[in-house]
């Protein structure tokens, strides 16, 4: 029997933002692979084998669901968002080149409707003109190497999508980075807290840098620092097509 490994996004949270790609793979897998709250939002179904993991065990999660597919499983590993953007994509091909054995699988991955995406839906169109990702988490990277690329984007111009911006064992991050922007002369930019989007917890709120607050973020927000000419029209917040 010949095995697939799926790697698929199932977007910010709710149901109607799940592709009926993604929909269309768990349908027909035999293993979901996954952090326990992601793998939580897959319907259990007769003849579907769960495998709910801790969220620090990437590349052994990665190769599990690798040596499953050798074997002949359907195997989808599910990540929140799209599965290409901070997410398990990376460590799947990076468990990959780590097993050369397995480098014939059929994998294939598919698409999901990013946190970035969904806030800036919902609040207009920050992300019109120019912009970036960064992700807050010092886990897989210096946190050198977050300050500078804090520093660099904001004297472009950029808007920055900020993905983990806040975590209870690493609370400090956040509050360095808030000062990086404004020494970085980001004070009078808006910034969006758009915090559990698309779920019942849902909550947006958008203030000047100057007024934001550390405590404004927790793990379920996205923060987007908007570029300098970003504007206000009736309730919403948009990045105009042209730049200075
Ligand atoms: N692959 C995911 C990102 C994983 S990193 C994606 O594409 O969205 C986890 C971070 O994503 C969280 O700390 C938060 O910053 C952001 N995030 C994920 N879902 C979110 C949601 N529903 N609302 C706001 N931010 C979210």
């Amino acid at each position: 029997m010949t095995g697939s490994l799926t790697i698929a996004g199932l977007g910010p949270g709710s149901e109607a933002l799940i592709t009926p790609e993604v929909s269309a793979a768990l349908g027909s897998a035999t293993d979901i692979v996954g952090y326990a709250p992601y793998v939580a939002r897959v319907a259990p179904r007769d003849g579907l084998t769960v495998h709910a993991s801790d969220n620090r065990e990437e590349i052994g999660r990665a190769t599990d669901a690798l040596r499953l597919a050798s074997e002949g499983r359907h195997v989808v590993v599910v990540s929140s968002g799209d599965p290409g953007v901070f997410a398990m994509a990376s460590a799947v091909f990076e468990a990959l080149e780590a097993s050369p054995q397995w480098q014939d699988l059929s994998i294939r991955v598919l698409p999901g409707v990013t946190a970035m995406l969904t806030a800036a839906a919902r609040i207009g169109a920050p992300l019109g003109h120019d912009f970036c990702a960064i992700n807050l988490s010092d886990n897989l990277k210096p946190w050198s190497t977050i300050e500078r690329r804090l520093r660099l984007a904001t004297e472009a111009d950029f808007a920055i999508a900020i993905y983990n911006p806040r975590s209870a064992s690493r609370p400090e991050g956040f509050v360095r980075a808030l000062e990086i922007l404004r020494e970085a002369g980001a004070s009078e930019r808006l910034v969006i807290f758009a915090r559990a989007v698309s779920t019942s917890g849902e909550k947006i709120e958008a203030v000047s840098l100057r007024d934001a607050r550390p405590d404004m973020a927790d793990m379920k927000t996205l923060v987007i620092v908007c570029n300098s000419a970003t504007r206000r029209v009736g309730g919403w917040i948009y990045a105009p097509r042209s730049a200075r």
